[in-house]
């Protein structure tokens, strides 16, 4: 099939749900072959590679690789190389979340963070860009938040650790502009996924307001907008960044958060 992205090959950490699938979708919908990663189970993750490959004619793999693990985010790339010949796209997207004062974490949780959030992204950043390099063609992009640009309390290892994948995506960007490739991080304010949906439901089950009454309540404060962003609105701007129209945009921190770092 045809597509901007045909004859393109992605890995698409965290992409069994939310936002990661949202973005394998799109890029698979421009004729992209995808290797999906993440905890699902697999028949979930059959499905879905089953409905793009006959949608749009191409072979997906998935790989269970665990990057709380960096020689398995190491080896997730490698492995994606060989099998479609190319990784072209790299999209650190995987992330996790302890919300609970800094008292309250254990460390175990902080090193968890850490090791999902920011160094599965440089460990598979570091076994993509060779080949990246070689091909003189790339795109990593890198899924931070809008807390990896300001900070909130009670959040403590998740935003130190969105702040160092914005650090990151800085330096790549400066050593690959020479070289056919780009590397942005995306920072999205409240999102319309599980990921934030378990924060949502506790808050309406304790506050018991009606729907957008208490979703204003909650996220007013921080994204002025208060309304969860559409999650393939996010894959679309990953997609962007993908396109040849993107190939100066690159080292930059780009939020989509009805408003929130306008603070
Ligand atoms: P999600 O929980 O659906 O996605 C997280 C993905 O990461 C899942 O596929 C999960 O299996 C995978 N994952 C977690 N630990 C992993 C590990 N050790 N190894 C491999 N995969 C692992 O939530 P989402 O909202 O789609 O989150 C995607 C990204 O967006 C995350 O990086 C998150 O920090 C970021 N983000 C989310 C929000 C939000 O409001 N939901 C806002 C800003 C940024």
């Amino acid at each position: 099939m045809g597509g901007m992205l045909a004859g393109r090959a992605a890995v698409v950490t965290g992409s069994t749900s939310g936002l990661g699938l949202a973005m394998a979708r799109a890029f698979a919908a421009e004729g992209c072959a995808i290797t999906f990663n993440g905890f699902r189970d697999a028949d979930g993750i059959e499905a879905v590679m089953a409905e793009l490959e006959s949608a749009h004619g191409i072979a997906h793999r998935y790989d269970p690789a665990d990057l709380s693990d960096g020689d398995e985010a190491e080896r997730l790339v490698r492995d994606a190389e060989a099998a479609h010949g190319a990784v072209d796209i790299l999209a650190n997207n995987a992330g996790v979340e302890y919300i609970r004062p800094i008292e309250e974490l254990s460390v175990e949780e902080w090193d968890r963070c850490i090791a999902v959030n920011v160094t599965a992204a440089f460990r598979a950043a570091r076994a993509a860009l060779p080949g990246m390099k070689a091909r003189g063609w790339g795109r990593v992009v890198n899924t931070a938040s809008a807390l990896g640009l300001v900070g909130t309390p009670r959040d403590a290892p998740y935003v130190a650790t969105k702040h160092a994948l914005v650090g990151l995506t800085k330096v790549i960007a400066l050593e690959t502009a020479e070289d056919g490739i780009t590397c942005n991080a995306i920072c999205p304010g409240w999102i319309d996924t599980e990921f934030s949906m378990n924060t949502i439901n506790t808050f309406m089950a304790r506050t018991g307001l009606p729907w957008d009454e208490g979703l204003k309540q909650l996220v007013s404060p921080t994204q002025p907008s208060w309304r969860l962003i559409d999650r393939n609105h996010i894959a679309a701007l990953a997609l962007f960044l993908c396109s040849d129209a993107a190939a100066q945009i690159t080292g930059a921190a780009l939020p989509i958060d009805g408003a929130w770092t306008a603070h």
